[in-house]
């Protein structure tokens, strides 16, 4: 293997530990802490695992972290009223609701409720606005959790052709925006895209389509740097991500493992946005 790897779980750490350091000084300097509530209805057993996590990972940095657990026939009105209570609670700076939900319940609409101001995940239409605007913004934490790592291993995207694979609202979409905003050429690829084609130009190859070692070793860029979003488990209970790993390391000068690669980013920028929510409604 060619390509330096890219520690994910590392650079979360390193995320988690300075989140814990400001939130000290937030407490020391307005005796406050920021406070993250995760709204979840039904059983989905992922989301169950996901939010114990989110909870988990805000108490240990020195959060005040809520959940609020509606059975599975919970009513839209039920989850839209205890939404409003949250916009409306000030120990409450992080708002995030966990998705899938239940069918009778409008993910959306309960978006654009929540206070954007509060919006821990990066989804309100007001932040992904702002941000398609090249303005500042809470961003969503997976893409955000991207560009940290390209950070952590100094690299510039401005003049850079990068190419993103995979436009949705979660993660392509913003991914593509944040690295246009950093001057890179973007360019976004979908299921009507000629992959190897687009591939083999990036510079910087994010993979963000949740199809098992779609992209091929030999399409990458040499020296290219890949970041491999996709988790997908095999029939074997592997995880593997969207990018064919062992040629692709051949080729690339840096890469990101699949686990442990952007999976544990993507919780600690949560913590990253509810403390830059809570700096900001308590005017610190
Ligand atoms: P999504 O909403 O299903 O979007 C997938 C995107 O990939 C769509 O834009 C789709 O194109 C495109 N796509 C699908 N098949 C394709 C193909 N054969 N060729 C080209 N493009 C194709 O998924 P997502 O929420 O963005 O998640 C993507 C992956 O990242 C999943 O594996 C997910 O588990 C993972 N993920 C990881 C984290 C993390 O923390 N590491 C966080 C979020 C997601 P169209 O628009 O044309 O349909």
């Amino acid at each position: 293997m060619g390509a330096t790897l890219i520690d994910g779980k590392a650079i979360a750490l390193r995320v988690r530990r300075e989140v814990a350091e400001a939130t000290r000084e937030l407490k020391a300097r307005t005796g406050r802490v920021p406070g993250l509530a995760v709204i979840r209805v039904g059983e989905d057993p992922a989301s169950k695992i996901y939010v114990t996590g989110k909870q988990k990972a805000a108490a240990e940095v020195g959060f005040e972290a809520s959940e609020h657990h509606f059975p599975e026939t919970a009513s839209h009105a039920e989850v839209q009223a205890r939404l409003e209570a949250l916009n409306a609670d000030p120990a409450v700076h992080g708002i995030l609701v966990q998705l899938p939900v239940p069918k009778q319940v409008d993910s959306a609409a309960l978006l654009r409720i929540l206070r954007p101001d509060k919006d821990a995940d990066g989804l309100h239409p007001v932040n992904a606005g702002l941000l398609a605007q090249g303005r500042d913004a809470t961003v969503a934490c997976t893409p955000w959790g991207v560009m940290r790592m390209l950070q952590e291993i100094d690299c510039k995207p401005a003049g850079k052709r990068a190419v993103v694979v995979g436009r949705s609202i979660l993660v392509g979409r913003p991914m593509a925006l944040l690295l246009l905003n950093a001057d890179a050429t973007v360019t976004v690829c979908h299921r009507k895209s000629n992959l190897p084609e687009e591939v083999a130009r990036g510079d910087i190859l994010v993979a963000a389509v949740g199809v098992p070692e779609l992209i091929k070793g030999a399409w990458i860029k040499p020296g290219a740097v890949v970041i491999d979003v996709g988790i997908n488990r095999l029939p074997s209970g592997k995880l593997v991500g969207d990018v064919e790993f062992a040629a692709a390391a051949e080729r690339a000068s840096h890469i990101t493992p699949v686990p442990g690669g952007v999976g544990p980013m993507t919780i600690a920028m949560l913590l990253s946005n509810t403390l830059r929510n809570a700096r900001a409604l308590l005017g610190a």
